[in-house]
């Protein structure tokens, strides 16, 4: 295994259970981008933000916190803490497996044989009968004029800043973009995302993503949609952003510039090329079965997949440790849950409308407000949806999207009815618990017929 992020790590874990001799080569930390630098920590300080929003809203509720402020240090240790802990875990769970860890740079001599460059220089070879390439992926960085002055940064620095910073300009909309404006927006600084396409989050449903746009931009988050960052200068203590919008060109001042357009596969230095396998653009090619065109060779996560997730690593880590130990499985991707862990939270698993209808699919649409759902409403978070898109022929959920509170727990049950082939039916006569945000699933499932009760009657 090469890479112990969530693709390398559950596959090594996977292969072992299956009684494999495994051993992984790590360069970096064990838990890779995900746990270091990604989605654990960036979800640590996203909730000490959604913690410090409650404190501050907490007198339309009738409790008032007196002197609520930031502890810019505690934060940090606490997400520290969190990060410190799941790596020890993960370190934990190779060892109970029997994995073998060996901290260094591989490249392969022979589909067959790493050798591995330890960080003292001394060099180590390893034989496999089969190895998977996990390599993970890194920041895009446009080659703008000026964009390696001091104050501009990509996610990895936005987590580890000295101190809140006053103002941002986010270049992406994107979820990194949106996830670190939602933060820093919480946190007290001035926000402006500038992205280049005409919606945020582009390959989201775009009703839904305009619906997070507005209940952002509610929350002080300012946007520049059709527009891009052309130039970028320092001028004493701020950054002087040139942004081209679709009204002409405009300067925004902020202290950071947070680079956000993308991320690309890692597979440079791997010997890639010597052994024979096939990149496209930097990404790996693999087959639904996650092998690369040469055999005893296969690679998973953002190295070489089309969907950048870590819980998608994870399962093609699994997938390609079956498929090495003799089972025959391929890849599904039609479960995938995607999550933007804003303030609010928006998600979703199957196909856009726009998707399905591109896709030649006969679609019917059901929405339910969180406006009139009790449980969003006592939480002061009446500003999502939930947005059904339905196969007419068998009346079957081909998509669920929405924006609003606890949207990051409520996809599952979304990816669970795709994978089951779920039916509308199915779905209204499943009881769902009340008061819960859940039943607005019910609900926007249910107006997919025109039957939601909750929905005043129509015409
Ligand atoms: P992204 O591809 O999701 O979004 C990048 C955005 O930047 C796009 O909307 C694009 O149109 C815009 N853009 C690109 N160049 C631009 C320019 N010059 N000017 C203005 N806009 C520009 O990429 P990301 O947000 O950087 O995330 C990278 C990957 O990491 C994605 O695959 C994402 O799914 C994954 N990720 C997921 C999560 C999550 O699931 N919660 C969190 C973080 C990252």
């Amino acid at each position: 295994m090469i890479g112990a992020g969530p693709g390398g790590y559950v596959a090594a874990i996977r292969a072992a259970q299956l009684g494999a001799d495994v051993t992984v080569v790590e360069r970096g930390a064990v838990g890779g981008v995900c746990l270091n630098v990604g989605c654990i920590p960036t979800k640590a300080m996203l909730h000490a933000a959604e913690l410090y929003d409650l404190a501050r809203e907490g007198a339309a509720f009738g409790v008032v916190a007196k002197g609520v402020a930031l502890d810019w240090g505690a934060l940090m240790e606490r997400k520290r803490a969190v990060v410190d802990q799941l790596v020890a875990g993960v370190r934990t769970l190779l060892d109970s497996n029997r994995v073998r860890l060996i901290e260094g740079e591989a490249s392969f001599e022979t589909p067959r044989e790493l050798s591995v460059r330890r960080e003292d220089g001394s060099r180590e070879s390893v034989a496999a009968d089969a190895v998977i390439v996990a390599t993970g992926s890194a920041p895009v960085i446009p080659p703008l004029p000026g964009i390696d002055v001091g104050g501009v940064i990509t996610s990895t620095e936005a987590l580890s800043l000295e101190s809140p910073p006053k103002s941002v300009v986010v270049l992406g909309g994107g979820v990194i973009g949106l996830e670190f404006a939602s933060l820093f927006s919480s946190l007290g600084a001035s926000v402006s995302v500038v992205e280049m396409l005409p919606e945020i989050l582009p390959t989201m449903d775009e009703e839904i993503a305009g619906i997070l746009r507005e209940a952002l931009a509610r929350r002080g988050v300012a946007f520049h949609l059709g527009s891009r960052v052309s130039e970028v200068a320092r001028s004493g203590g701020d950054l002087i952003v040139r942004v081209e919008t679709p009204s002409g060109p405009t300067v925004l001042r902020a202290e950071k510039l947070l680079v956000a357009a993308g991320r690309r596969p890692v597979s440079e230095g791997l010997g890639l090329e010597r052994i024979g396998v096939a990149t496209e653009s930097g990404r790996i090619k693999v087959d639904s079965r996650m092998r690369t065109g040469v055999e005893g060779v296969y690679a998973v996560g953002d190295c070489a997949s089309r969907i950048m997730l870590a819980h998608v690593a994870s399962r093609e880590g699994e997938v390609a440790a079956e498929n090495i130990m003799g089972a025959s499985v391929v890849m599904d991707y039609k479960t995938v849950p995607s999550v933007v862990y804003t303030s609010p939270e928006a998600a979703s698993a199957g196909m856009s409308e726009e998707e399905a209808r591109r896709s030649g699919l006969s679609v019917r649409v059901g929405r339910f407000p969180m406006s009139a759902n009790g449980r969003s409403l006592i939480a002061n978070q009446g500003d999502g949806m939930v947005k059904y898109v339905v196969d007419e022929r068998y009346d079957e959920i081909v998509g669920v999207h929405m924006v609003g509170p606890g949207a990051s727990e409520l996809v599952a049950q979304s990816s669970l009815a795709l994978r089951l082939e779920c039916t509308v039916d199915e779905l209204i006569t499943t009881i769902h618990a009340h008061p819960t945000v859940s039943e607005a699933m019910r609900e926007a499932a249910a107006a997919t017929r025109g039957t939601a009760v909750n929905l005043p009657a129509r015409g």
